[in-house]
């Protein structure tokens, strides 16, 4: 690591780095990354090793660089030339946050829902499937909130903790290994999804050639969570516009049209997964339904409970569940003290959740809070007649046809994922 004095002023980007690129020649040495990076994520740079970097992904460093010298790397224009060979077949699949930010790009307001006519955007720049990231998560909360119940009911590895944030789960592997066997083993939204496309949706359509991955987020971890699974690329919110401006599409004139069926249908609880608070809402309202055997009050969804540290407890089955909300590590490094006293405990690395994502459009950094607040209200207001993960009939499907049920064999087999210990990358002092 060269002169590291001057880059310690600044977060190193290494490059091989699969997130975050540094354009060298714009930087003015401010200091904004490195801010941002140990006081806002809450990264302790003091750990940092000579030859290997401690980033976790996230590309708050982004969103905070005044002069626009760190940058996503940028995948898009190699999806662009496999779609060039018509005869490869390409799905692609929309995360929840993307739909309410993409709009900026254009002129809209952040916050207003781009959802329908985002499918007609991914069909015309020539992706073969086009589905929703609504249904990972709506499959993600069938497993999970079945995993809780069985560790509520076992009383073991409580709390535990989501797992579908990679700067979180990356930042426990590193920094906290003992809280490993508390991280649910449920993989994330995206990991399912691109699982399932790659088994589900071929065997039962009777596909037999190879079908790629990719996925549309507001994330850049993703791009390093990714690696050697079966997500074939990310792309970020960003990226998604720069391939619209590459492929000539004009935002204002595109029509709507549907995802495409089995993957492409999710519930409200699933949408709300790009927001702090979201995948703890949705949990709980199954987890409910789960025990008391009836639909959970409305107001699972209108839980004050958005982070940054938010604690909170319900009583479901006659037992009160102590939970709590977290965003940034910061704010998770001043909870764990008292983490064993609760029984469930969402995770999220960027402010506000996944709306707040380091692959969102670039907004003036004075303007971030305000604009994370419009992209949360455009999910809050999505108006679907289907709340919940287990109503959703796709979903239903899925299980019916193909897994049999939540924590199945075949469902572990293909859903859940183990977290491995990777502290030996840092330097304790
Ligand atoms: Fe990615 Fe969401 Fe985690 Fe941010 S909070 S790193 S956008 S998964």
């Amino acid at each position: 690591m060269e002169n590291r004095e001057y880059e310690h002023k600044r977060v190193y980007v290494d490059q091989n780095n699969p997130s975050l690129q540094r354009i060298e020649k714009r930087c003015v040495n401010c200091g904004m990354c490195m801010n941002v990076c140990e006081n806002t994520v809450g990264l302790d740079h003091r750990y940092e090793r000579e030859d290997i970097p401690l980033c976790i992904n996230c590309g708050q460093c982004i969103m905070n660089c005044p002069v626009g010298s760190l940058a996503t790397k940028f995948d898009y224009k190699r999806v662009l030339n496999i779609l060039k060979d018509t005869n490869r077949l390409v799905a692609v699949s929309l995360s929840p946050a993307v739909r309410v930010a993409l709009g900026t790009e254009f002129g809209y307001k952040d916050g207003e829902n781009f959802e329908s006519i985002i499918p007609t955007i991914l069909r015309k720049i020539g992706f073969s499937f086009v589905f929703d990231i609504t249904f990972g998560a709506d499959t993600t909360i069938m497993e999970e909130a079945n995993e809780l119940l069985l560790r509520l009911e076992k009383n073991h590895s409580l709390p535990m903790f989501t797992s579908c944030c990679p700067s979180w789960v990356k930042y426990a592997e590193m920094f906290h290994p003992e809280l490993l066997p508390n991280i649910s083993s449920t993989k994330s939204p995206i990991a399912i999804e691109s699982t399932l496309i790659k088994t589900y949706y071929r065997e039962m359509n009777g596909i037999e050639d190879e079908i790629l991955s990719v996925v549309v987020a507001p994330c850049t971890a993703k791009k390093a969570e990714i690696i050697g699974k079966d997500t074939d690329y990310i792309i970020t919110t960003q990226e998604l516009a720069m391939m619209m401006r590459e492929c000539d599409i004009d935002f204002d004139m595109v029509k709507p049209s549907d995802f495409d069926k089995m993957l492409g249908k999710g519930s409200k609880g699933g949408l709300i997964f790009g927001r702090s608070g979201g995948v703890m809402s949705s949990a709980l309202s199954y987890l409910y339904y789960l025990v008391e055997h009836k639909n959970p009050p409305l107001d699972f969804f209108n839980l004050d409970i958005r982070g940054p540290i938010t604690e909170s407890s319900y009583k479901i089955g006659g037992k009160i569940l102590r939970i709590a909300v977290i965003y940034g590590m910061k704010h998770l490094e001043e909870f764990l003290p008292k983490a064993f006293e609760f029984d469930f405990i969402e995770v999220m690395n960027c402010p506000g959740g996944c709306i707040g994502g380091g692959g969102q459009p670039l907004v003036p950094i004075g303007l971030l809070e305000k604009r994370r607040e419009e992209r949360t209200n455009g999910l809050n207001g999505d108006k679907n007649d289907i709340l919940y993960c287990y109503q959703n009939p796709e979903i239903v499907d899925l299980y019916s046809s193909y897994l049999g049920s939540p924590l199945s064999n075949k469902a572990i087999h293909l859903l859940h994922t183990a977290h491995e210990d990777k502290s030996y990358l840092i330097e304790k002092i």
